[in-house]
């Protein structure tokens, strides 16, 4: 199982030095994760390092697609209330 990123992914660079499997690099048009590498850091820390890193909610996605930092995760702000926001954009 391996994790991947996606287009949310603002290629900043944090993620690529703490993976423990050098699983991550950087690409067009955002950073990918070598699904054959990653390991979901099992066996060698308690959480995925790139996604304990990641400062961008929804980039890295776990195995069955699902975002490791999922909306509001980081920024603290309620999912209700991003949708407010969403829908009264013009
Ligand atoms: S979960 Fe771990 S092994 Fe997989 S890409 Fe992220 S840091 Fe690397
Ligand atoms: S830490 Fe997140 S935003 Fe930064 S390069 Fe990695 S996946 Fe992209």
């Amino acid at each position: 199982m391996a994790f991947s990123i996606n287009q949310h992914c603002v290629n900043c660079f944090a993620c690529e030095s703490v993976c423990p499997n050098q699983a991550i690099h950087e690409a067009k048009p955002h950073f990918i994760i070598e699904a054959k590498l990653c390991t979901e850091c099992n066996g060698e820390y308690d959480e995925p390092q790139c996604a304990s890193i990641c400062p961008i909610e929804g980039a890295i996605l776990d195995a069955s697609g699902e975002p490791l930092n999922p909306l509001g995760s980081l920024t603290g702000i309620p999912v209700e209330r991003l949708r407010q926001l969403a829908e009264a954009r013009p």
